[in-house]
């Protein structure tokens, strides 16, 4: 099937690139060029700068890139973490496109006639209608359903197309893990290449995930320079180099380029299981044999946690079986709850697990910022705050060998000085739209670097 591009709307003269890298530390790309290991974002970056950018709080991905493309913070755009929560009536569930509370950069470019090219990037699925074409990022199903025009999902399918490495490989088989994202990085570049060139878009965005999975399971193996993954590990790496090098040939000297992380990673020293020190410790009650989540949790709990650090509580009148009276109780339990957190220590060495823990309203503000936890623990670096329930113990060392870190994204702009110190992903919607020679939204909360 031929599918036919609608052409109708003219180019504007400032178009733009973003490639995406998700979760690839500053760090480890700045060590990696001056070792030689990536000598096409050496050439890239040669001249210009890699900057340390700051990712968003819980640094995770959906929330990073929905920070990203909305240059809100997440009580504007809505999108709080991987997971969330329905409080009434009580539910769990996956945040996508339809819950995102804000403009994206894409709505914006469309609404201005502007075309767009969107690949991969979380939080775009389901597909929403856009002014050219997007693909929907991982939490995509079915390829023939993943794109906007949906008619393009016949054609992705016949390229082959790939929504995402499979995780579970990940686990229990490293070396076809491997495979399984050599094949998903290449076929989504087929895809980008393919793109790039047909589409006549003002706004590019091809998003890489696989690196993003690749350091879960094996950032550790990594970093311990394991003789069996090391190597290919950087392999891995190099092939991301490549595809950088080529869009930035592809890239037109009247085109902005923009290459970019949404946090670092760094190497998972136990897992904390915060629902578990919350029920060691009486404030949260599960009913059943196998409760499976916080979703069975009695009427008598008083708090319970979200990944990751997400703590919520039962409040009456809020959750379906509030527990806690608003006013001076809730307010007690909050302050006791964070004063509780704070003393957290690894039991086999005695560290301190949490380095801080925030209130709602000093994170966040906008329309939706009330849906957000009562309180954000913020782990030290190694201690990734989990959510399991019935675990043996609080603490343990799991298959996911690597987890995020707030302070190490890593942000490249083509010919453009920024001169702000310190600055989040938060500032590059406004400052794409600069690019694009508009006018940043009022209401985002990012500044333009540029
Ligand atoms: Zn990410």
């Amino acid at each position: 099937m031929k599918f036919f591009f609608n052409k109708g709307n003219a180019r504007t003269t400032r178009r733009v690139v973003v490639i995406g890298i998700d979760g690839t530390p500053q760090t480890f790309l700045k060590k990696h060029i001056a070792a030689g290991d990536l000598p096409h974002l050496k050439r890239i970056t040669d001249g210009g700068q890699l900057h340390q950018m700051n990712s968003v709080q819980p640094c995770i991905s959906s929330v990073a890139w929905s920070t990203f493309m909305t240059g809100v913070n997440p009580g504007k755009h809505r999108i709080f973490g991987f997971v969330d929560r329905k409080p009434n009536p009580f539910g769990i569930f996956l945040p996508n496109a339809i819950h995102m509370g804000a403009k994206t950069l894409w709505d914006i470019f469309s609404e201005a006639g502007k075309r767009v090219a969107v690949i991969n990037v979380p939080v775009t699925s389901p597909p929403k209608e856009v002014n050219g074409i997007l693909i929907g990022g991982f939490l995509s199903v079915d390829v023939l359903k993943c794109a906007y025009p949906r008619e393009f999902g016949a054609e992705l399918k016949q390229w082959d197309y790939r929504i995402d490495a499979d995780a579970n490989l990940g686990r229990n088989d490293k070396e076809a893990f491997f495979e399984d994202l050599f094949v998903t990085l290449d076929r989504r570049l087929e895809a980008a290449r393919r793109i790039f060139e047909r589409e006549p878009w003002d706004f590019f965005q091809l998003h890489v995930m696989e690196t993003d999975r690749i350091n879960h399971f094996l950032w550790e193996h990594y970093e311990k320079e394991d003789p069996k993954y090391h190597a290919r590990f950087l392999e891995f790496y190099g092939k991301v180099d490549e595809l950088l090098g080529e869009f930035y040939d592809r890239t037109k000297d009247d085109t902005e380029f923009i290459v970019l992380s949404d946090h670092g990673f760094c190497t998972v020293k136990k897992e904390v299981y915060l629902n578990q020190w919350l029920e060691d410790r009486g404030y949260l009650k599960l009913t059943g044999d196998q409760p499976r989540s916080v979703a069975d949790m009695d009427s008598s709990s008083r708090a319970y946690s979200l990944i990751p650090g997400r703590v919520f509580l039962n409040l009456e009148g809020r959750e379906q079986n509030g527990a806690v009276p608003k006013g001076a109780e809730a307010e007690a339990l909050t302050n006791e709850l964070a004063e509780a957190l704070l003393t957290m220590t690894d039991p086999d060495d005695g560290s301190r697990i949490i380095e801080q823990v925030v209130r709602r309203d000093d994170l966040y503000t906008g329309l939706y910022s009330q849906e957000a936890a009562d309180l954000i623990a913020i782990p030290y670096d190694g201690y990734d705050l989990k959510a399991n329930v019935r675990q043996p113990s609080i603490t343990f060392k799991g298959d996911l060998v690597g987890m995020h870190t707030f302070w190490d994204a890593a942000l490249y702009v083509k010919d453009r000085q920024i001169q702000i110190d310190d600055f989040g992903i938060i500032d590059l919607a406004p400052s794409i739209m600069k690019m694009m020679d508009m006018e940043p939204l009022p209401e985002m909360d990012g500044r333009s670097l540029i």
